[in-house]
């Protein structure tokens, strides 16, 4: 088998309110038979303790899309990592873009979430991505690992943590990077973890949909997938996931 089993995620963003439960059994009907890889779905948070529930002993894992960076404490409306685990669900997005861009997140601030992550035991899911701007200058690979060393705690290693690069001008937008040039990045990123790279899962994420998944998902470096819009729809993600081969 391989080194690094195929991780496909999906990031609901502020989408799903307890109805939407449905996916889950609408999903695992479209998918059919078990393949050898991960699958892992991040519902907003007020849906994420009874996602986790109905998920546990059908092969889907859950995630939070995002966590503070204290454990508990005074702060309104933030919830923590210790709390996304207390649900049962085993990973947490940080860094996102929208985050980044929407809330100010700065590299610091992901990376004390990401180890308020690691603290917790989950597994962070760090995300990294260039604008347009800093692709067309050439600079994409130099700011994406410049990014991503000042986004991992000290205490990360390839294991414990999963990356996702996700170009800024990809998300939501239908427009991708080719397939080689999503590898030439995840290439750069392995090399951020010297000595261990080989066990690093690298995700790449923005626009992937059923028709180009196949793409990304059958390159060598290319471990897997974050996928936004095209989540939302169980028949769509499970095409998605059965890209894998
Ligand atoms: C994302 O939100 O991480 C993402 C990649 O979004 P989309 O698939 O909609 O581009």
């Amino acid at each position: 088998g391989a080194v690094r089993r195929k991780l496909i995620a999906a990031n609901w963003k502020m989408h799903g309110l307890s109805d939407d439960l449905s996916w889950i059994d609408a999903f695992r009907e479209a998918l059919g038979e078990a393949h050898d890889r991960d699958i892992l779905v991040c519902p907003p948070a007020t849906l994420l303790a009874a996602f986790t529930k109905a998920c546990r002993d059908v092969g889907i894992a859950t995630g939070g899309q995002d966590c503070a960076a204290a454990q508990e404490g005074a702060y309104t409306g933030d919830i923590s990592a210790r709390m996304i685990a207390d649900t049962g669900a085993r990973y947490v997005i940080v860094g996102h873009s929208e985050r980044r861009a929407g809330h100010d997140e700065r590299d610091v601030h992901v990376r004390a979430k990401a180890a308020a992550a690691l603290e917790a035991g989950l597994v962070p899911i760090v995300c990294v991505g260039e604008t347009l701007e800093q692709r067309e200058a050439g600079e994409a690979i130099a700011v994406v690992t410049n990014q991503l060393g000042a986004s991992l705690p000290e205490a990360a290693g390839a294991q414990g943590v999963v990356i996702a690069y996700e170009p800024v001008w990809a998300i939501g937008t239908g427009r991708t990077p080719s397939p080689e040039d999503a590898e030439a990045m995840h290439r750069a990123i392995r090399k951020v973890f010297p000595g261990e790279g080989a066990m690093l899962r690298i995700l790449y994420g923005g626009s992937v949909k059923p028709e180009n998944a196949g793409d990304f998902l059958s390159r060598a470096e290319i471990d897997g997938a974050l996928v936004g819009g095209a989540s939302l729809d169980p028949e769509g993600f499970a095409r998605i996931v059965n890209a894998v081969w």
